[in-house]
């Protein structure tokens, strides 16, 4: 056993060793609990803790309803504290992940095995966890083999200067109607770039082959943006794996960063975001702040002609419509009831994964200034985003063993809503 334990040493000595020389944020001794309110009044307590800024608690899933679970990260130094202070009000908690950092050291030795510059898209593997440069290199690769139906544009730079891509799937035709589908605005959550990789190599193997993305493509585009916040997705590789936020700097405060999906034109500054430029939910200075955000607002209103638009996060397994930021029903939503109920039966039928659907505000929580109560309002009728695995296990560290399961089973949700809005043009 000594041999055993002295190579553990070793290999746990030289991964601090090593986050000391990139200067890695460490989350050793952080826990991730899963806490249960079991009132209005347990709700309250946990938003106290919320706000006690000292104790750094990053809320994976925020408080809402009595009986939704809050999922939190506790840093070490804080785990005390937190721990007396729920058990001292009488609220339950579990512990998810015990050492949030061994979960960060088995996901870096797992791309770290996996690497390699892939030399086609037919060669890149699918099932592990990509750098910026790998997946904008993926991008470069599936353009080049199907040119004819694949390109790539440009609809912006990041904040810190970064090309902010789209592909584009077309058959022809100008200005068709057209999908869209984003991944990763929340940097963290890297299921989501991943399978948006996927999405994208999906479309040019099915095309002409499966019948309905055949018809869908034959009348309509998809555009694919599959690294929305491409600064935060660099942060998360370079400095801190958590990181949520764009990378834009805050006037008169030492924090940094913007929520994506509170930056948007709609209900923006209401309740269901923060004012704070140090929380996870800050919405920026004003509505569009964020170039990662204006530059979709700029694509969309240039584009006029888009039908359906679905903005991809995780995690929690919901697919949800507006409104976010009111309680007010969508004039559509039936309708989107009916075909989040459709989807969310297709995704199950691969692997049996249970994914809830509602409007936000009810399925979740209050979001003032999301993506989709701004697409919805300039006329997209189809605006749906989703949360994807898992329901709090993983959380936003999500194995790569389950990154191609996920994305094949929320591809069948992409398909029925995709095919729903073919065969109801408005
Ligand atoms: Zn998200």
């Amino acid at each position: 056993m000594l041999p055993i334990g002295c190579s553990m040493r070793g290999l746990l000595i030289l991964s601090v060793l090593l986050a000391a020389v990139f200067g890695k944020e460490d989350f050793t001794g952080h826990q991730v609990l899963r806490i249960s309110a079991a009132d209005e009044a347990q709700v309250q307590k946990v938003k106290e803790l919320e706000d006690l800024e000292h104790l750094q608690l990053d809320f994976w899933r925020g408080p809402a309803q009595p009986g939704t679970p809050i999922d939190v990260r506790v840093p070490f130094p804080s785990l005390q504290a937190v721990k007396i202070f729920l058990e001292a009000h009488g609220i339950r908690y579990t512990t998810m992940i015990e050492d949030v950092q061994a979960l960060l050291d088995e996901e870096q030795e797992q791309m770290f095995a996996f690497r390699a510059w892939a030399r086609s898209s037919d060669t890149f593997n699918y099932a592990t966890y990509h750098t910026l440069e790998e997946i904008y290199g993926f991008l470069d690769l599936l353009v080049a083999e199907h040119p004819q139906l694949v390109s790539k544009l440009q609809i912006g730079s990041s904040y810190e200067g970064r090309p902010i891509y789209v592909l584009k799937f077309s058959t022809g035709g100008s200005n068709r109607p057209a999908i869209w589908i984003d991944t990763g605005i929340h940097s963290r959550e890297w299921v989501t770039q991943a399978s948006g990789v996927w999405f994208a190599k999906k479309i040019t193997q099915d095309y002409g082959q499966d019948s309905t993305l055949t018809a869908i493509l034959d009348s309509m585009d998809i555009f694919l943006e599959i690294v929305t916040n491409p600064d935060g997705f660099a942060f998360t590789h370079s400095k801190n794996r958590m990181w949520r936020k764009t990378r834009s700097f805050t006037k008169g405060s030492f924090c940094v960063g913007a929520d994506p999906n509170r930056n948007w034109d709609a209900g923006f500054g209401l309740p269901g975001a923060s004012s704070n430029p140090c929380t996870e939910t800050y919405h920026g200075k004003f509505a569009n702040s964020e170039v990662e955000v204006k530059s979709i607002v700029d694509f969309v209103k240039n584009h006029g002609n888009i039908k359906a638009f679905i903005s991809i996060h995780s995690y929690s397994q919901l697919l949800l419509y507006p409104y976010g930021y009111t309680v007010e029903a969508a004039p559509d939503q039936d309708e989107l009831d009916q075909v989040a109920k459709s989807a969310v039966t297709a995704l199950a039928s691969l692997y049996g994964t249970k994914f809830k659907y509602g409007s936000i505000i009810k399925t979740i929580y209050q979001a003032s200034g999301n993506t989709i109560d701004w697409t919805y309002s300039q006329g997209i009728k189809y605006s749906f985003t989703f949360e994807l695995r898992d329901t709090g296990r993983y959380g936003f560290l999500l194995p790569a063993s389950q990154i191609v399961p996920t994305a094949q089973e929320t591809w069948l949700a992409l398909r029925t809503i995709m095919e729903h809005t073919l065969n109801h043009p408005y």
